[in-house]
């Protein structure tokens, strides 16, 4: 057992009473004074606290005349929890119910035979499991979220109600939107990080401002573990957003009013793959590819035959609303064949190929691009990654091409996020996505809607509402909405509706299985969905499903 100890001049002699009475039973760290001379208490506890916050030490001790400057500071810290003993009671029932780990003494209120006893007792006593206290606790560490923006509430409450709104919006609403996932607490504070005051043009040990060392530690993390995780020769984790992402590896590659062919948009495919409203279009020729209209699926010897036809330079696959598995090595086959550079657009599916339950087209792919924010759960943010030859084209399409200063608060970030990746759970947690997506659809589609190309192999479904209620997506999104469960309406592959109307809805599983939602909660929401839709008119259903929704959320909470 490691303890973490500290005090102020005021706690110098208690102090070493108790390391002599229990540095037989444990490791102990003092962290000092060594003297009597007047000090400020923040100084001693700030180590002790850092060192159980971190792990370190499983406990701490802090004395000084009262214990109370010391708790306080103690526990402005995450995951600390410090408490007064003034007995051996307290520090009992401090242990069971509160599972304190650090122990703040008053040098005025006990003598040192008596702190000795106390400390002694705080150590031994185990944390009751039982679910009452384990639910306070569990409030108390998260203090209702709010503790990740306190200081605005004073600062700017405007702002802090928006914060607030969002919060309080994912603690009661069901979150089915395909594009959108639930960030870790780490992730969060490293965005929000000091990081972010740091100009960086250039990349690490190439930069154009000096003081760049700690900012070059973060990016050279988020690029190497970037190519770790997803075997990848070289990454670029600049971009600010996946449209950036495209950019950079269209302006490494082709000249304007050259030729990319890539999946219609209203098929699937992204903004960013040559819609005529979006930079992408205006700059390049763009050759949409369609799904068969059939199956609803990509086919592969017809996209070879056009590809052989159409001759582009980029074959771009990828999308933002196609629910198959795409395969990557024949998209391979057809890039050779024609001579033309593969990129890849990941965007969605990052997360499934972090976790091995979608092929990877790194091993295939000239240029893969994603999204961090989608099923891999990260920051909002863009990402390159490519084989060695492209690296120097692609670095410099970013910086100088089209960026400035990276946001290296992001990007450390980005590095939280693979890293979290690279933890055994997280394949289970990939895998639990596609079935509960799976679950999800099947629940749906047995009560009589139809499925885009019928089904789903991965994070997202298409349900054809239009065909199966004579609804749009738009009306069925709202009553969805209306019932706290948030999806988007979305084009289907050859909508006769326009897409502001649509005759589906897109259904992803990412964000409710961060939270821990398994198969029987999406029989649950696929019931609702149903319910919803089957009578959209009815805001009575609207209102039972708002009302058991919010019931069932508040089981799963939110990261
Ligand atoms: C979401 C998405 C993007 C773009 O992401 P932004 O960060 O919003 O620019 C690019 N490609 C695909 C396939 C996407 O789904």
């Amino acid at each position: 057992m490691k303890i973490a100890i500290a005090s102020d001049h005021g706690g110098v002699e208690l102090k070493s009473a108790i390391v002599n009475a229990l540095s037989t039973v444990a490791t102990i760290q003092d962290f000092g004074p060594a003297t009597k001379e007047s000090c400020d208490y923040p100084d001693y506890a700030i180590p002790v606290a850092a060192a159980v916050a971190a792990g370190e030490a499983e406990f701490g001790i802090l004395i000084c005349r009262s214990g109370i400057g010391m708790s306080m500071t103690a526990n402005r810290f995450q995951n600390v929890r410090a408490a007064i003993c003034q007995t051996t009671e307290v520090a009992t029932v401090t242990r069971q119910h509160n599972a304190a780990n650090v122990l703040c003494l008053g040098a005025n209120d006990v003598s040192p035979d008596y702190a000795v006893e106390i400390a002694k007792t705080f150590i031994a006593t185990p944390v009751d499991m039982d679910e009452r206290h384990a639910r306070r606790r569990f409030k108390l560490e998260r203090a209702g979220r709010l503790s990740d923006c306190s200081g605005l509430m004073h600062d700017d409450p405007e702002v802090f109600a928006a914060i607030k709104a969002q919060t309080e919006q994912e603690d009661t609403e069901i979150n089915l939107i395909a594009s959108e996932n639930t960030s870790s607490r780490a992730c969060r504070e490293a965005a929000g990080s000091v990081l972010m005051n740091k100009y960086a043009e250039g990349y690490p040990g190439k930069r154009w401002y000096s003081g760049c060392l700690p900012v070059d530690a973060a990016e050279e993390l988020a690029r190497k573990r970037a190519c770790e995780l997803f075997g990848a020769d070289h990454a670029n984790v600049q971009p600010h957003c996946g449209s950036a992402a495209n950019m950079a590896v269209y302006f490494a590659t082709i000249k304007p009013g050259d030729t990319i062919m890539s999946l219609s948009l209203d098929q699937g495919g992204h903004l960013s793959h040559g819609s005529p409203v979006n930079f992408s279009g205006k700059i390049y020729n763009i050759v949409p590819y369609l799904v068969n209209k059939e199956t609803e699926m990509i086919d592969y010897d017809d996209l070879e035959k056009q590809a052989l036809e159409v001759k582009p330079k980029i074959l771009l696959s990828g999308a933002s609303a196609y629910p198959r598995t795409i395969d990557f090595k024949r998209i391979r086959e057809i890039c050779d064949k024609v001579g033309c550079i593969m990129m890849v657009d990941m965007a969605h599916i990052a997360g499934l190929v972090a976790g091995g339950v979608h092929p990877s087209p790194v091993p295939y792919a000239d240029f893969v691009t994603t999204t961090t924010h989608k099923t891999l759960g990260g920051p909002r943010g863009g990402m390159v990654l490519c084989k060695a030859q492209y690296a120097k084209a692609l670095d410099s399409a970013v910086f100088p091409g089209m960026q400035g200063g990276p946001l290296e608060n992001i990007i450390a970030a980005k590095a939280v996020s693979f890293r979290e990746w690279m933890q055994p759970e997280k394949k289970e947690y990939a895998a639990q996505i596609v079935k509960n997506c799976k679950v999800l659809c099947k629940t749906v589609q047995d009560r009589g809607y139809r499925i885009v190309s019928g089904g789903t192999d991965n994070h997202l479904f298409l349900v054809d509402v239009k065909t199966t209620k004579g609804i749009t997506g738009k009306e069925a999104a709202a009553a969805l909405d209306a019932a706290g469960i948030v999806v988007n309406k979305n084009t289907i592959p050859y909508d006769t509706e326009s897409p502001f109307r649509t005759s589906g809805i897109r259904v992803g599983t990412a964000s409710v299985t961060t939270r821990g939602m398994k198969e029987p909660e999406m029989i649950k929401i696929g019931t609702w969905i149903c319910d919803v839709l089957d009578n959209i008119a009815d805001t009575s259903i609207q209102e039972r499903v708002k009302a058991e929704a919010k019931a069932l959320v508040a089981g799963f909470p939110v990261p």
